[in-house]
């Protein structure tokens, strides 16, 4: 992180009033009222200050932003949603690229494709497709912006019906290092296209996306409080993995929230708090969903057809938690795991803690581990532990919980999802990345970015 608190050469008056002036968009610095939200991000710990935040209208904005922030010797951070609990999203005292503003969707509904500014929001998005009957898998969280969860690669709601995000996606415009705008697809720059589809933001800014679009005509979905025992948990992943791939399920185990919604009695109590997504008919959902509805007497079953949009619920844009985390992919969770995470959820005294399972598979599982930088595609199952912290007095010993917990899951695979990754170190990068993956991106990295200018991200350093 030494790069973070860096601040590089002074910058100069005078370029810098050019550079403003030049961009369309409203360029940001300490002094300005909208400076503090436009540096917020979803990751409470994080409060970086960078000497320039430019909120870009379009992909102008955007060359002009790099190639000042490379000729000026900058660091340089791209900002959509906000969402990675690493940061990297902010600096301190560098440029920011902020996508925000940059949110256009444009929807070709008889050819089922869309081009979509890498600043607009899952739930902006997914608003718009559903007037069409269309749908792009996302993650779970509506406000997570369309371009970071789409480097990375995007594992949601109907992972197992249609893919990853990155499966859906057929085209892009990207502004490289050296502030070429270049539209990418497998026939022009198709190593460019592999790389962004899952490497991350090492390669440029991608201003759009072009995306294949999916009907929906008929979902079930809501939420399914059950309560937590090793039996039920063991359980709940066993109906995730055995059930069709029109189904999948995303299931945090954790301490209860003292929401209105659940008795209090329930409050503070392990219970698995499981988003379930069928993407078929109402008859195959109920039979789908029973299994999981037999598992115990619900808590909350709010699971019922509907709407794919009613998946992302409006959320309080003002939270911002202080978590600490580990990512993993695992086999199975067998009765001996299940186990594992009810006693470490049980004994754990943090004001929130969770294990998150997804069972992974289906038509994410079909893609060829080479055709994209996400390489894990044989992974059954990924795991998620986190804890959330109070302040600088209990955020050490929840870090070694949910390190310990992690290695108590998942003891000698270092592999990941880079979606998830935080401070999680060199070797997790790594692992993100398996075998000849990574040597392909690293080279990808050496043509496109050979300084490494997009570094502050989980970085693959160019090949040398
Ligand atoms: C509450 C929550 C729920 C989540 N749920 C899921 C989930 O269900 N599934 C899943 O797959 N992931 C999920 N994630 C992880 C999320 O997809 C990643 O953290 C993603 O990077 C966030 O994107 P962002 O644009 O919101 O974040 P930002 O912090 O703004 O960006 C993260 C990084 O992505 C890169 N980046 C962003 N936009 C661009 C762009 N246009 N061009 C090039 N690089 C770019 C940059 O390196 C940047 O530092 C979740 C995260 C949170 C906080």
């Amino acid at each position: 992180m030494a790069d973070q608190l860096a601040t590089e050469a002074p910058l100069d008056l005078e370029a810098r009033q050019a550079f403003v002036e030049g961009v369309r968009g409203v360029v940001l610095t300490s002094a300005d009222p909208g400076y503090d939200d436009a540096r917020a991000i979803w990751n409470g710990l994080i409060d970086r200050r960078p000497a320039l935040i430019v909120q870009c209208t379009g992909a102008a904005d955007v060359v002009d932003a790099v190639n000042f922030a490379r000729e000026r010797g900058l660091l340089l951070s791209v900002k959509g949603g906000g969402h990675n609990v690493a940061g990297n999203a902010v600096n301190d005292g560098g440029l920011v690229i902020d996508l925000r503003e940059m949110a256009k969707i444009e929807i070709d509904p008889i050819a089922r494709t869309a081009w979509v500014e890498t600043g607009a929001s899952a739930l902006q998005v997914t608003r718009a497709l559903s007037e069409h009957g269309l749908v792009i898998g996302f993650g779970d969280s509506g406000s997570v912006g369309v371009g970071g969860i789409t480097t990375g690669g995007g594992i949601g709601f109907l992972v197992r019906k249609f893919g990853m995000t990155i499966d859906s996606v057929i085209g892009a415009e990207v502004v490289t290092a050296d502030g070429r705008y270049l539209r990418i697809d497998d026939e022009q720059e198709p190593d460019l296209f592999w790389a962004i589809r899952g490497g991350g933001g090492n390669f440029g800014v991608v201003a759009r996306l072009k995306f294949r679009l999916h009907e929906l005509p008929h979902f079930t979905g809501g939420m399914l409080i059950l309560p937590a025992t090793p039996e039920t948990i063991a359980g709940f992943a066993a109906a995730s993995q055995a059930a069709s791939e029109e189904l999948s399920t995303i299931g945090n185990v954790m301490s209860a929230p003292p929401m209105p919604f659940l008795p209090a009695e329930v409050h503070g109590r392990i219970v698995i708090m499981a988003f379930i997504a069928f993407a078929g008919d109402d008859a195959a959902a109920e039979r789908a969903i029973a299994p999981f509805r037999a598992l115990a007497t619900p808590i909350l079953d709010t699971v019922k057809p509907g709407p794919y949009v009613s998946m992302y619920p409006p959320e309080d844009p003002s939270y911002r938690p202080k978590a600490v985390g580990r990512t993993m992919f695992v086999d199975s969770i067998d009765a001996s795991r299940a186990q594992l995470i009810y006693d470490r959820l049980s004994a754990c005294d943090a004001p929130m803690r969770v294990a998150q399972i997804r069972v992974l598979g289906g038509a994410m599982a079909r893609i060829p581990s080479d055709a994209t930088a996400y390489a894990h595609r044989a992974k059954p199952m990924l795991v998620n532990v986190a804890a959330f912290y109070q302040g600088e007095v209990d955020r050490e010993a929840r870090k070694t919980w949910a390190h310990q917990f992690f290695r108590a899951l998942q003891p000698s695979d270092d592999s990941a999802y880079v979606g998830f990754l935080s401070d999680d170190g060199q070797e997790r990068i790594r692992g993100a990345y398996p075998g000849k993956t990574w040597d392909r991106l690293a080279a990808v990295k050496a043509v496109y970015d050979p300084t490494n200018l997009f570094r502050l991200n989980q970085n693959i350093p160019p090949h040398t």
